[in-house]
Formats: C-alpha cells, structure tokens, sequence
C-alpha cells in the first residue's frame, strides 16, 4: 500500500500534481479543502463552520478534519493507497495520522514536500482565484494570511516526520510535467 502525503504552500501545485499521481499509482486522493468545499457547497452544518475560517484563510479546527479524513479511511478499507492533499496541515493532524496509519497496519510511505518561492505562489493563486471563482484566491490579504498560517503551523510537520526519513523536498518550480517527473522519481523508489 502507497500512502504519500503531498505538502507544501498554498499554491504549491498539490492538487494539480495529485491528478497525476491518482492516474499514474491508482491512489484515492484525499483532498481536505475539496472535502470542506463539498460540505460549503451541500449547506451542511459542518460546511458552514468550515467557511468562517477559510474565508479568512485560517485552519479549520483540527477536530473537524480529522474526522473527515478518519470516516473516508474507514470507506475506503480495500484501496491501495491514498494521497493526503491538503492534510496533515498541523502537528496535531500529522500525529493523529501517523497513529491511524500505522493502527491499520499501513504506514505513512513519504511525505512529498514541493517547493515554490513566495512571489511565485502569489501570483498562481491569484491566476487560480481568476478562472476558479475561489474567493479565499481572490483577495491578495488573504493569500497572504495562508502563506503565513501554513509557515507558522504547517512547516513544523516537517520536523515530525523527518526522524522517520519519510520528509522529500521537491523542487516545486517549473512546468507541470517537468515536476511530475521529479515526483515520480520520489515515489518509484518508495
Ligand atoms: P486548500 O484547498 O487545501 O487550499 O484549503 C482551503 C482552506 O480549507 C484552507 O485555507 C483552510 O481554511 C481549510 N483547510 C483545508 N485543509 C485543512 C486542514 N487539513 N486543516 C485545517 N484547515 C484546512
């Protein structure tokens, strides 16, 4: 079983790298923000908290995500892998599914850690806001806001799993296929 967890910044090219990973490792993507969009779109309850938060560019409280995450391990019991997009995202989040992993018999493989300059991934949310609609990529403030929060709250994960040599930077700069080549060559060893 392949368990990678694809990290990185606001803008960093999670989601879109994780299109290929899915097509080219038949992983399940779990992608927390898309799973939280979902919940906003549908008017639940648990979506209308959500949105407060992410409308300001702050973390969702850990306590809702990781419920998420643990009821879509428990739907998915016969997958052959996942990849984590979005989440771990604090060191609480990234405790709590090392512990899951490893309860199930199938441990975290490789955190796949891309990395994109600051001005760089201003100027690719803010393009993403232009054709996505996303308002959290619309507002210069609040891109900003979630470089920080992912600086302050997000980074220290790093530190957490580097003792287990599960940590890969990956440079993160460049063209879509030239990254994914990079990536491929992480995970293939894996
Ligand atoms: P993303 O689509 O990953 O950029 O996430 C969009 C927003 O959803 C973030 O700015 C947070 O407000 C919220 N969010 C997504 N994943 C998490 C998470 N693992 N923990 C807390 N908040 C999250």
């Amino acid at each position: 079983m392949l368990n990678l967890v694809l990290f990185g910044p606001p803008g960093a090219g999670k989601g879109t790298q994780a299109e290929f990973l899915i097509d080219s490792f038949g992983l399940i993507h779990l992608s927390t923000g898309d799973l939280l969009r979902s919940e906003i779109a549908d008017g639940t309850e648990l979506g209308l908290k959500a949105k407060s938060f992410m409308d300001k560019g702050e973390l969702v409280p850990d306590e809702v995500v990781i419920g998420m995450i643990k009821s879509k391990l428990d739907n998915n019991r016969d997958a052959k892998g996942f990849i984590f997009d979005g989440f771990p995202r604090t060191v609480d989040q990234a405790k709590t599914l090392d512990t899951l992993l490893n309860d199930n018999g199938t441990p975290m493989s490789g955190m796949l850690c891309l990395e994109v300059e600051k001005e760089e991934l201003i100027s690719r949310l803010l393009n993403r806001g232009k054709i996505s609609g996303r308002a959290d990529d619309q507002n210069q403030k609040v891109i900003e806001n979630r470089i920080a929060v992912y600086n302050e709250k997000t980074l220290p994960i790093i530190e957490y799993f580097k003792p287990q040599n599960k940590h890969f930077g990956i440079n993160g700069m460049g063209s879509i296929e030239d990254i994914a080549e990079r990536i491929k060559a992480v995970v293939e060893k894996l």
